[in-house]
């Protein structure tokens, strides 16, 4: 499965047009906050044998939090980017633009957030830098200890206000933080959902294609085997006929089941239709594929099916099977006929059976 910042191809375009409206907009809300590099500068007395001495220092927690803010921008632009690829070729799932729609609110409402504690920060330091400013002209020829004395201890409860000011700073944006991890969880289970048929828990049509087509890529790429199975199960029309749709609902969910147990980790199964399915097995030959699909179709019609409520015999049920290898050049399109082509020919044959592809056809 693509992880959610591998940006799928086809839409770069978009992924480079959202991550850049979002450093722009960044940057516009920097502008219009007035930056001043200077907050980034920390005002510091020092003093040596006696002496009073004002020096500048950068201030690591302004580049701290400016930082954040450029990640929170650029990892929300990339999430959303992400996530609107993939609704645009799903044809827009109306729960996946609902959870866009949130997704886009969270951002919003965290960078706002973010953006608050630095601007809050900014304006805490340059108070701070005036109060500095300010004691270092009245320290200018004072000669009494006890003058001195209350400038240190309005100094003193300066350096506390901002400590505890730095605190709560830090205390919100790791607030922040978490808020867009729950994001970023909340969008990768959206694009498992978007992946994945609800019936079976196998992959659905589109994961089928984004594998395939990845499959063929690395096949082409690295010239290693790959073999695709499309099955089907045989005479399912008179099974939803006799039974009703919910007990061939079952009857496809244990197909799943007996494909998912005869496979890989590697593998990937899918459902290609109603009850049609495909597995796609990278590094596999025909044979391999063949033996694979042989397995699945004696567990599938060793099974006696009975309709759980009222224990009315279904009986044996059988599905056929069509398998192709990889050949040199071919696109995703072209595998997917020639197995499906295979299956045709295994159900003219008397179904129950598996038919494979060889260099004749
Ligand atoms: P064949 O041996 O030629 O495959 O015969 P068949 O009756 O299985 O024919 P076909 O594969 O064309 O029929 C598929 C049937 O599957 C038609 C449709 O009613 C049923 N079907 C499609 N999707 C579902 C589903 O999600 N649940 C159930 N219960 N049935 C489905
Ligand atoms: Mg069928
Ligand atoms: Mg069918």
């Amino acid at each position: 499965m693509p992880s959610l910042f591998s940006l799928s191809r086809g839409h770069g375009g978009t992924h480079v047009a959202i991550v850049v409206l979002c450093g722009v907009w960044l940057l516009a809300l920097l502008t219009l906050s007035d930056l001043d590099p200077a907050p980034l500068k920390t005002l510091r007395i020092v003093t040596e044998s006696g002496d009073a001495v004002v020096e500048t220092r950068y201030n690591p927690l302004g580049f701290l939090l400016l930082g954040v803010l450029a990640a929170a921008a650029c990892g929300g632009g990339v999430l959303l980017a992400r996530f609107f690829s993939q609704s645009a070729s799903r044809h827009t799932h109306p729960s996946s633009a609902e959870t866009v729609a949130s997704a886009s609110d969270t951002l919003a409402r965290e960078l706002a957030t973010v953006l608050a504690v630095v601007r809050g920060s900014i304006a805490n330091k340059e108070a701070y830098a005036r109060s500095l400013a300010d004691a270092q002209a009245r320290l200018v020829g004072l000669t009494e200890a006890e003058q001195v004395r209350v400038i240190v201890s309005l100094l003193v409860a300066e350096n506390e206000r901002m400590r505890l000011a730095s605190v709560e700073g830090q205390r919100r944006i790791e607030a922040s933080a978490r808020e867009i991890q729950t994001l970023q969880e909340s969008l990768r289970g959206a694009e498992t959902a978007a992946l994945t048929d609800p019936l079976t828990g196998s992959g659905n049509r589109r994961q089928f294609d984004v594998a395939m087509q990845k499959a063929v890529e690395a096949s082409n790429a690295d010239q290693t085997a790959l073999s695709l199975i499309m099955c089907d199960i045989d005479h399912f029309k008179r099974v939803n006929d006799q039974f009703g749709h919910h007990v061939g609902d079952e009857i496809i969910k244990a197909l799943a089941g007996v494909i998912g147990a005869n496979v890989r980790e590697t593998d990937t199964v899918a459902r290609y239709g109603g009850e049609e399915f495909a597995v796609i097995l990278p590094l596999s030959g025909q044979e391999a594929a063949r033996a694979t699909a042989e397995r699945i179709r004696a567990q599938f019609g060793a099974k006696q099916f009975a309709v759980r409520e009222t224990k009315e015999k279904i009986g044996h049920l059988s599905a056929s099977f069509g398998v192709a290898e990889h050949r040199p050049g071919d696109d995703a399109e072209t595998l997917v006929k020639r197995a499906d082509a295979k299956l045709y020919d295994a159900k003219e044959g008397g179904r129950d059976r598996v038919a494979v592809s060889t260099g004749g056809d």
